[in-house]
């Protein structure tokens, strides 16, 4: 039977857990699940609630980040140590209804390798907030070669050879969805209504959303430099008929009104804001040639707790102790170079527990 990962990073979380891991648990009973938890330093003790549960939820892992490193590299953690056929990555907050996965799987099982989860209706958020991300997700869509879905977030389903592929692509400045569209493959939608969050705040404030929407753009549209460029020539252009008008009055040719001077101060303070935004749009490139050579790790893990049955598994690396008391030291990650060493096959797997009816 196949294994189902679902890879859920959390940041204070835990007023949720509970009721998430038993509607997974009920909508899950048919399978064979891994359920696997990325406690992306959380602070309000969902860790320890994890901890206290390992006993009682099979198949519950919890693996512990050393610090905060956001909701992108906290699920790329789980991506990268995930032993499932297929994994789903979903939210803690119970915003993706664990109902929806059965629907996800089903897709994967009739043949498509990426199956995405849509937003129909987004309730629980602010209409600035879904204003926003309506007109961004359109905006990217236009802006980007690549067929990126509208209204889609991080809610999906990876098959093992997908799940592959993306832990190749190991860029700093991570925005998932677009890296899940890049690999290709048959690709799927379900269309679902999100629902409002169950409890605590959300840990995307303005800033962590713009910033996500800003990777999104840099990464996967080439127009941010090309309207740099056409600006420029649209600037030079006015610049050089407003040249040709001044010279054609001083010569005497045409009797053209001259420019009224209030509207001089405006298009000086227009022009130098223009060419500081072009500035720090270079400076932003600038900025993540430098993260990529200083090519740091996405993450780092302080403890990796997984259920005993399943740690001979092929994740790991062959090296690997099932006695291992703590895998961030030894557990092959992907490098920049390709996936954890891992993958070839060769290692034995083992049944994994169900969860009881
Ligand atoms: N999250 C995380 N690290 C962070 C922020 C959020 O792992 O730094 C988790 C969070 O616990 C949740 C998911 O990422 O499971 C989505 O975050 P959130 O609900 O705050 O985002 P929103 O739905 O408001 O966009
Ligand atoms: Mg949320």
């Amino acid at each position: 039977m196949s294994l189902i990962s679902v890879v859920i990073p959390i940041y204070n979380e835990r007023d949720s857990l509970a009721e998430l891991i038993s509607r997974l648990q009920a909508a899950l009973r048919e399978e064979s699940v891994e359920l696997l938890f990325v406690d992306d330093g959380s602070t309000d003790g969902s860790a320890k609630l994890l901890q206290s549960l390992q006993h009682t939820v099979p198949g519950l892992r919890l693996v512990q980040l050393s610090r905060n490193f956001g909701h992108q590299r906290a699920i790329t953690a789980g991506l990268d140590l995930a032993r499932g056929d297929a994994v789903v990555v979903m939210d803690g907050d119970l915003q993706d209804p664990p109902e929806v996965v059965p629907a996800l799987i089903a897709k994967w099982r009739d043949g498509f390798d990426v199956v995405y989860g849509v937003r129909a209706t987004r309730r629980g958020e602010g209409v600035a907030k879904r204003s926003l991300a309506w007109a961004y997700y359109r905006l990217l869509q236009a802006a980007s070669p690549l067929d990126l879905p509208t209204d889609a977030g991080d809610f999906r389903l990876l098959s093992r050879r997908a799940l592959i592929e993306v832990r190749k692509l190991r860029e700093q400045a991570r925005y998932l969805r677009g890296i899940t569209s890049w690999i290709g493959f048959p690709q799927a939608s379900v269309t679902f209504d999100r629902a409002p969050r169950r409890a605590g705040t959300s840990g995307y404030p303005w800033m962590q959303s713009t910033s996500l929407a800003l990777d999104g753009l840099l990464s996967f549209s080439p127009w941010p430099p090309r309207i740099l460029m056409l600006s420029g020539a649209l600037a030079l252009l006015l610049g050089l008929v407003w040249a040709g008008i001044a010279v054609g009055q001083q010569a005497g040719l045409f009797p053209a009104p001259s420019v009224p001077s209030p509207v001089i101060a405006p298009l000086i303070l227009c022009s130098s804001g223009a060419q500081l935004l072009g500035l720090s749009l270079l400076a932003t490139y600038a900025r993540r040639i430098l993260d990529e050579a200083l090519d740091r790790p996405l993450y780092v893990i302080a403890s990796d707790q997984c259920p005993a049955p399943t740690l001979q598994n092929r994740s790991m690396d062959p090296g690997e102790t099932a006695a291992a008391p703590n895998l961030s030291a030894k557990v092959a990650l992907p490098t920049r170079s390709g996936p954890p060493s891992g993958e070839s096959g060769t290692m034995q797997e083992q049944p994994f527990p169900r969860p009881p009816p």
